[in-house]
């Protein structure tokens, strides 16, 4: 199996809680030329998260503006913040031959499908909601009310389904990035 797939937009779009980040640290670890965007959100830091490294954390006034002179390829609101993917570093790394994947919702995952038509969509799926619900619970970052928020998100993610190219379970984090690997490497929508 080639450890170089050829270059690509792979978006990813899985609810809040699935496992989209763990999953894509493991794919990192199989595909040399894979680069993950890193999007601008207005929406303040989690414990842990880093500025410039999980997003940009930017505010409301710069979020605008990126939209204004038209610097995002796509955006969309989620769960009361905004998120937004800057469009310049994405042309510069599919020119650089990587594999770009882009982690984001659903609605920003649409206009993607309209603005870039080389793009291909994968859905990652839990293994049923009520493991959903454990995995928000048990990260913790969340109070009740923006748990609730986000699984009415994923219910409309997950049925969903049909506008995807595959649909991958993540039960077992490695079985997850094998899959994700496979797809990258398969031709469904080459050249
Ligand atoms: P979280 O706040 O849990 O990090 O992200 C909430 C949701 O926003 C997730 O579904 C995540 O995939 C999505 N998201 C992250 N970045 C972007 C982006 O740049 N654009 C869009 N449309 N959604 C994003």
């Amino acid at each position: 199996m080639s450890d170089h797939p050829r270059p690509q937009l792979i978006v990813l779009v899985g609810p809040s809680g699935v496992g989209k980040d763990t999953v894509l640290k493991a794919l990192a670890t199989k595909m040399k030329n894979l680069w993950v965007s890193v999007s601008v959100t207005t929406r303040p830091p989690r414990p842990g998260e880093v500025d410039g490294v999980s997003y940009d954390f930017i505010s409301n006034e710069e979020f605008d503006a990126m939209v204004n002179v038209n610097e995002l390829l796509e955006w969309a609101e989620y769960a009361g913040a905004r998120y937004g993917t800057p469009k310049a570093p994405i042309d510069l790394h599919i020119a650089q031959g990587k594999v770009v994947v882009l982690e984001i919702e659903l609605e920003g995952a649409r206009q993607v499908r309209a603005n870039a038509p080389d793009a291909r969509f994968v859905l990652l799926a839990p293994p049923s909601i009520d493991e959903l619900k454990r995995r928000l619970a048990t990260r913790g970052t969340e109070s009740p009310a923006e748990q609730e928020a986000r699984l009415a998100k994923a219910l409309v993610e997950l049925a969903a389904s049909d506008e995807f190219e595959a649909v991958i379970v993540n039960d077992s984090v490695e079985q997850a990035a094998d899959d994700l690997l496979a797809f990258a490497l398969s031709s469904s929508n080459s050249k």
